[in-house]
């Protein structure tokens, strides 16, 4: 079966043009959504200001609902659903991304995944990292799902596309589970939940090396398919990547769910590869280890050690290194002048060996369950261990709440019961974004960008909202 990914041109976010173009592609495509229809957008984090380009944005979300309604065939419903990243309430970043008006616009749906409740779906693949994973419960009702990615660079899994944009669908509390040295797989087991029937992925601005604070990258195109594999694999090509180098590309292909070869492919559209390929020339990727990325000019310091799966020893991609790294683009966007102004850190991760070189001002964050080190530190005997907990040995269905505020308390005490001394443990598998943003504040002494007023009042009435319908969501059937 030969797959069908169309490649159009869109230099501008015009709704009503995005609206032409989507059509054109679902009628090319012959897409007839239909049924209870959800579009799963990627707005893992949304600010104006911060993260301007980190999102799929309103004018595309727009356009596309505007198309699905003229295609669609007796449609049940049409929502929008997603669950933007650890511990952030989703209606907070559809607020900053615009999305509300045009919900209302449109008069549809709209699922908060971090409002429902969650459900257990049986994985039967061989080759699945689990026997189940949980899903919220409106998409495990959905019929027809249109995804709609943001096209951006990663810097753990090189690019976010079709089936990356998948992390989306759980929240806080399975999102974790397994986002460590088996990210990748994680990405392929979500495939067999549900596959989309549509794709259409906002590359008008694509995003280049970070996930939550790329810089844009005018693509000026439409990507649009109904495989994953298949447009992922066009949007491989499309920024000079290897499609057997997109690791969750390579295991969900191998799982059956769509090629990843472009002889299988029949790439189609009014923008040229060729031509795309020669604009994308200077695209911009950050698979930087963490060790190296943050080596001159800045007072954080890395140490990486090996890590407990054979598949990944050398560095966990998936992890606590990347967090941190996203964590440090987001004071950098918030205060430009934090690798200087913080306190010195020296931020240990993975099984490290030997003495630390330490400066005698310099303060060490042992971070993620993996960690482990034994030595001096200001004389100081130091023994760290690691309680790192293998595939088999979590449960999914018995997971640590990482609610917002939870978290913060725990981490901001856990910083603020160790200030006197030279070094703490941060648990976790992984550190998340947010728990790195805290520590990072606490001991670098820099103010914490969550705790801006301008920041945490509206965060927190949001937060108060999502926890409100969350409590009544319990309640439906
Ligand atoms: S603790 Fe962190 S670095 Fe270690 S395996 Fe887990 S996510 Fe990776």
């Amino acid at each position: 079966m030969t797959h069908k990914v169309l490649i159009m041109r869109c230099d501008t976010y015009d709704p009503d043009r995005i609206a032409g173009i989507v059509k054109e592609g679902m009628e090319e495509l012959g897409v007839r959504p239909t049924g209870r229809i959800l579009l799963k957008p990627n707005v893992v984090i949304a600010h104006p200001e911060l993260f301007p380009h980190a999102f799929t944005r309103k004018e595309f979300l727009d356009g596309v609902i505007t198309a699905t309604k003229e295609r669609a065939r007796d449609p049940e419903e049409i929502a929008v659903g997603e669950r933007s990243g650890i511990i952030i309430p989703t209606r907070f970043c559809f607020k900053n991304a615009g999305y509300p008006e045009v919900i209302r616009k449109h008069r549809v749906k709209t699922y908060y995944f971090d409002e429902y409740p969650h459900v257990p779906v049986s994985l039967k693949k061989q080759e699945a990292l689990r026997r189940r994973v949980f899903i919220p419960k409106p998409l495990s009702r959905t019929d027809y799902l249109i995804n709609l990615p943001k096209f951006k660079a990663h810097p753990w899994c090189r690019l976010t596309l079709s089936l990356k944009n998948y992390i989306g669908i759980q929240d806080d509390r399975h999102r974790l589970v397994d986002h460590n040295l088996f990210l990748e797989q994680k990405i392929a087991d979500l495939q067999e939940v549900i596959q989309p029937s549509f794709v259409a992925i906002d590359g008008i601005v694509a995003g280049q090396k970070m996930m939550l604070t790329p810089t844009p990258f005018p693509l000026g195109a439409i990507v649009m398919g109904t495989n994953s594999c298949a447009v992922d694999t066009v949007g491989c090509h499309m920024v000079h990547v290897d499609p057997k180098d997109l690791i969750h590309l390579r295991l969900t292909s191998e799982r059956g769910f769509g090629p990843m070869d472009l002889d299988e492919i029949e790439v189609s559209g009014d923008f040229p590869l060729e031509e795309v390929q020669k604009k994308t020339e200077g695209f911009q990727f950050c698979m930087e280890r963490i060790d190296d990325y943050f080596r001159e000019g800045s007072n954080l310091r890395c140490t990486v050690g090996s890590f407990p799966e054979k598949h990944s020893s050398d560095y966990c991609w998936g992890g606590c290194p990347g967090a941190l790294q996203e964590a440090m683009h987001i004071y950098r966007a918030y205060l430009p002048d934090v690798d200087k102004r913080m306190k010195k850190i020296h931020f240990v991760v993975g099984k490290v060996e030997g003495p630390l070189p330490l400066d005698p001002d310099e303060k060490v964050i042992f971070a993620g369950d993996c960690t482990s080190w034994e030595g001096e530190i200001g004389g100081e005997h130091v023994k760290i261990e690691s309680s790192y907990k293998t595939v088999g040995e979590v449960d999914e269905g018995k997971t640590r709440s990482n609610d917002m505020l939870l978290k913060t308390f725990r981490a901001l005490f856990h910083a603020f019961r160790n200030r006197a001394s030279r070094y703490l443990h941060a648990k976790g598998c992984t550190l998340s974004v947010a728990d790195n943003v805290h520590y990072l504040s606490a001991v670098g002494k820099i103010p914490n960008v969550t705790l801006d007023p301008k920041l945490m009042i509206p965060l927190n009435i949001y937060y108060w909202q999502m926890r409100i319908h969350r409590f009544l969501h319990r309640f439906m059937r």
